[in-house]
């Protein structure tokens, strides 16, 4: 009972597992037109999905949602009253690049290290923080390399909002149609781990730091501006030769559905504007005709 489920990259796994839980970053499964949250019009189905995850949990004890979109802000009011997890609202600031944003969510972490406590957490010293920031930093270096071994095929970057879980045949069909995903930029993707740690910085001011590598250094389609997302973008398309990009985005979805046209003049390879609006057997079909077509126009 002493795990904390969340979806957002900007939860940093470090304070709650500094504060005695267990983190756990979820993909929630898709949960189609039958749960516990109903099919409303308009949901985003990743936000019910994780509403429905969150109803459905008998094992652990708080959820933490963000205000990074409306759509989860306001999927957290409607599981507050139907779950026995407690739940948290991460207030997270919009603009960035200023110290003021960055100490209200700082202020944010210290309001959410007080909900942990009441789940029977602890207060972390700063060494005890710093140390568990230095353990984790140092398992996500270990994590194999995400870089694709060139074997051939069109070179894709898959760019977009989070994927959910079984959405991984996404890969598999564009390699069975000739190409490949040299990297994932979704929202499940690499482009949301944190920065590393500085260790100097760490050891002065742990909070501050996280609050660097996580606030001001993950770049993400909500922030305003969202340069740090295309100052990204850009880069690894170009280091990584990037042919083309698929942009898959949740037809309910109106932050990514935004920025379509702006990365297609940004990033200067043709893109694939995939809308998907559920996992239907119609849907994956379409999907798979037009990656089929998208990379046919490249080889
Ligand atoms: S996919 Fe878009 S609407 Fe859905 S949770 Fe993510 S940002 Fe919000």
């Amino acid at each position: 009972m002493s795990q904390i489920l969340y979806t957002c990259p900007f939860v940093p796994a470090e304070w709650i597992a500094a504060h005695g839980l267990r983190p756990a970053r979820i993909m929630p499964q898709s949960t189609g037109m039958h749960a516990a949250v109903a099919p409303i019009e308009g949901l985003c189905p990743f936000a019910r999905a994780f509403a429905n995850h969150v109803l459905g949990d008998s094992t652990s004890c708080g959820a933490i949602f963000t205000t990074a979109c409306d759509q989860m802000r306001r999927v957290r009011d409607l599981v507050v009253d139907g779950t026995c997890v407690e739940t948290f609202l991460l207030n997270l600031p919009k603009t960035w690049r200023n110290a003021a944003c960055t100490q209200l969510y700082i202020d944010e972490l210290g309001r959410m290290g007080r909900w942990l406590y009441t789940l029977g957490g602890c207060v972390p010293s700063a060494d005890a923080l710093a140390a568990t920031m230095l353990d984790f930093d140092g398992r996500r270096q270990a994590m194999p390399d995400r870089r694709v071994a060139d074997s051939g095929g069109v070179r894709l970057a898959l760019v977009g909002g989070p994927l959910l879980a079984g959405e991984s045949g996404l890969f598999d069909l564009v390699v069975r149609n000739g190409g490949r995903i040299v990297f994932d930029a979704t929202e499940t993707g690499e482009r949301t781990l944190p920065d590393r740690f500085d260790p100097a910085l760490l050891r002065q001011d742990p909070v501050g730091e996280l609050a660097r590598a996580y606030f001001d250094s993950i770049p993400a389609v909500w922030k305003r501006p969202n340069t740090g997302l295309f100052d990204w973008l850009t880069r690894e398309c170009t280091e990584r030769r990037v042919q083309g990009v698929i942009c898959r985005r949740l037809v309910w979805c109106d932050l990514w559905h935004a920025e379509v046209h702006r990365l297609r003049d940004a990033l200067h390879v043709p893109l694939l504007d995939l809308d998907v609006s559920d996992d239907s057997p119609a849907a994956g079909e379409r999907t798979a005709g037009r990656v089929q077509a998208f990379l046919e126009t490249l080889q």
